[in-house]
C-alpha cells in the first residue's frame, strides 16, 4: 500500500494483505482473516489479515536483519525520517481521524486531537534522536578513565490497546526508531487499521524495510508468545490492562527482557474547599469524558470537599446531562459509542452495584439504544467507599462522586488502591495543591488541569500501574542500554 492507500483502509482489503512485514504487505501465512467492527453500528468495517506465529517469526527475522544497518545509520538521518513522519501524519490528519472514528468510535474532535498528539511523538523523538549522550571522565581514584556509552537495546516488540490506536503506537515506535531499534508491533485486534496507516506513513517517510513490522491479529497470545519466547527480542513495551500486563511480564521474565509497562489506572480527582469550582467542572469534563472515558488516566473517582459538593455536583451534573451520545462522526455528538458490548455491560454492572449500595443517579445525558454500544454520560452521588466503581476502572462516561472534609482523610482514601497512574487536584492555594500532589501515589498529577498528557513529559505509573516511562527525556532511555568502558589511561 502506498500513502494514497490509507484512504481506502476502511473500505477495501489491501490487495496483497495487511501484514506489514519486511517492508511488504502480505497476507497471513496461513491465509486467515478476521473482521474489524465499527462500534457505532456493530457491523464489520472490513476483514483484515489475521497474523499468527509463523508471521511473528518472519517479522522478527526481518527486524533482526535490518537492525545492524539502522544502528549504524547516523542519528541525524534517523531524525530526518521521524521529522518526515510528523509532517506526513499532520498532512493526513483528517484521513487518520476518520479511521480512528470508524474502528474505535470516539468523537471526531477527540480523534483529531489524538492524531495531533500521536504526530508530536515523531517530532519530539526526532529532536531527541540527535541528543543521545555519552560521557568521559577521570576515575576518582586516578589511574584510568571512564567512558560511558549508550547503545540501542535491540529488537523491540510492542503490544498496544484499542483506546488510542494512533498515539499508543507512535509513543513507542518513535523513541525506538530514534534510539536505533527495529520494531515489531501488534496492535489491538479491535483497531489495526490506524496502525497500518502509521506503517504506510513511515514507509513513505523513507524508513528502510524491516524496521517497522505491523501484525494485525486476533490471535494475540500466539503472536506475542512467539516474540517473547525468542531471545533476539530485547525490549518489550506493553500498554493495556494490569491483568494482561502481569501475564506478559511473567513471559518476559524467561529471557530477562527489558520491559516497559503502561497498565491500568484508578485516578482520583480531588476538589478542595478553595477550588475554582467552574474550572474544576471544566477539568472534570476533560479528565472524565475525553475518549468517552475509555482512557487509563481518566478520572475514575471524585473526592469533593463537603463545602463545595452541592455546587460542584449541580454544575458537573448540568454539563454531563447536556452531553448527547451517538455515532462519533455525528453532528453535535459529544460522546461516541463504547468499544464493544462487553464494555457497556461492565459499566452497567459497576453502576448497578453502586446503586445497590445506596448511590443515586444525580444527572444523566442521552444515549441511543442502538445501533452501536452506547452508554449515557452519568453522574453518581453518595457513592460509598466499598462500591466496586471506586476500585475498578469504569472505562466509560460515569463520574462517581463522594465527599471529604479533611486532607489526611482524602489522601488516605485516594491512595487506597493498587493503582498509581494519574491523579487530579483542584485548589486555588498552590502550596496546598503541591503538598497534595506530592502525597498522592501517582506517576502523574494534574494540578488545576484535567489534561496532562504531553509527548515532552514522562507518562507512566507507580505501584501496579506500570514500570518505566514513555515520552519526555525518559522515553528514549527505555530503548538505550548503558555500556561502561574502563580505559587504562593514567591521569598525569
Ligand atoms: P482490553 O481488555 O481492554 O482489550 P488488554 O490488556 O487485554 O485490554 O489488551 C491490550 C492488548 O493486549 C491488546 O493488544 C490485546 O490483544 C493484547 N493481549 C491481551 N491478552 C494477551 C495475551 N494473553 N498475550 C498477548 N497479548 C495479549
Amino acid at each position: 500500500m502506498n500513502l494514497a492507500g490509507i484512504d481506502t483502509l476502511a473500505k477495501a482489503p489491501l490487495a496483497d494483505g495487511d501484514v506489514f512485514l519486511g517492508g511488504r504487505w502480505l497476507p497471513a501465512a496461513d491465509g486467515r482473516t478476521y473482521p474489524v467492527y465499527d462500534p457505532a453500528t456493530g457491523e464489520p468495517v472490513r476483514w483484515v489479515s489475521d497474523a499468527g506465529a509463523e508471521d511473528a517469526r518472519a517479522a522478527l527475522a526481518a527486524a533482526e536483519e535490518a537492525a545492524a544497518g539502522w544502528r549504524a545509520t547516523p542519528p541525524r538521518r534517523r531524525s530526518e525520517i521521524l521529522h518526515d513522519a510528523f509532517r506526513l501524519m499532520t498532512e493526513h490528519r483528517d484521513t487518520l481521524a476518520d479511521l480512528i472514528v470508524r474502528e474505535n468510535g470516539k468523537v471526531r474532535r477527540d480523534a483529531l486531537a489524538e492524531v495531533g498528539y500521536a504526530a508530536e511523538f515523531f517530532r519530539w523523538f526526532a529532536e531527541e534522536a540527535v541528543r543521545i549522550d555519552s560521557s568521559f571522565a577521570d576515575a576518582p581514584g586516578g589511574g584510568f578513565r571512564h567512558i560511558v556509552r549508550r547503545h540501542p537495546v535491540g529488537v523491540s516488540a510492542f503490544v498496544t490497546p484499542w483506546n488510542f490506536p494512533a498515539a499508543m503506537a507512535t509513543r513507542k515506535i518513535a523513541p525506538a526508531l530514534a534510539a536505533g531499534c527495529p520494531v515489531l508491533l501488534k496492535p489491538a485486534p479491535e483497531t489495526p487499521l490506524t496502525a497500518l496507516a502509521v506503517a504506510a506513513l513511515l514507509a513513505e517517510a523513507g524508513l528502510p524495510d524491516g524496521l517497522l513490522n505491523v501484525l494485525p491479529t486476533d490471535r494475540a497470545p500466539e503472536v506475542v508468545a512467539a516474540w517473547l519466547g525468542d531471545e533476539r527480542v530485547r525490549k518489550f513495551s506493553f500498554t493495556g490492562s494490569t491483568a494482561t500486563g502481569r501475564i506478559l511480564l511473567a513471559q518476559a521474565a524467561a529471557h530477562v527482557v527489558n520491559v516497559t509497562m503502561e497498565l491500568g489506572g484508578n485516578a482520583p480527582f480531588v476538589v478542595c474547599a478553595d477550588a475554582d469550582v467552574d474550572a474544576a467542572v471544566s477539568g472534570a469534563m476533560d479528565a472524565k469524558m475525553r475518549g468517552g472515558g475509555e482512557v487509563c488516566i481518566a478520572a475514575n473517582r471524585f473526592y469533593v470537599h463537603a463545602s463545595v459538593a452541592a455546587e460542584f455536583t449541580a454544575k458537573l451534573g448540568a454539563a454531563m446531562a447536556a452531553v448527547r451520545s451517538g455515532p462519533g462522526a455525528g453532528e453535535g455528538v459529544g460522546l461516541g459509542p463504547m468499544i464493544n458490548r462487553a464494555a457497556v455491560d461492565k459499566i452497567r454492572s459497576l453502576v448497578d452495584d453502586a446503586l445497590d449500595r445506596g448511590a443515586r443517579i444525580a444527572a444523566q445525558g442521552t444515549a441511543p439504544r442502538g445501533p452501536g454500544f452506547h452508554y449515557p454520560a452519568t453522574v453518581l452521588t453518595d457513592v460509598p467507599d466499598e462500591a466496586r466503581i471506586l476500585h475498578e476502572e469504569v472505562f466509560g462516561p460515569v463520574a462517581p462522586l463522594t465527599t471529604f472534609t479533611d486532607e489526611d482523610e482524602v489522601v488516605a482514601r485516594a491512595n487506597a488502591t493498587v493503582h498509581g497512574l494519574a491523579a487530579y487536584v483542584y485548589s486555588r492555594d498552590v502550596a496546598r495543591a503541591l503538598r497534595l500532589a506530592e502525597r498522592l501515589e501517582a506517576g502523574m498529577v494534574g494540578l488545576n488541569r484535567g489534561l496532562l498528557s504531553d509527548p515532552a513529559a514522562p507518562f507512566g505509573g507507580v505501584k501496579q500501574s506500570g514500570l518505566g516511562r514513555e515520552g519526555g527525556r525518559e522515553g528514549i532511555e527505555a530503548f538505550l542500554e548503558t555500556q561502561y568502558i574502563a580505559l587504562d589511561w593514567p591521569t598525569l
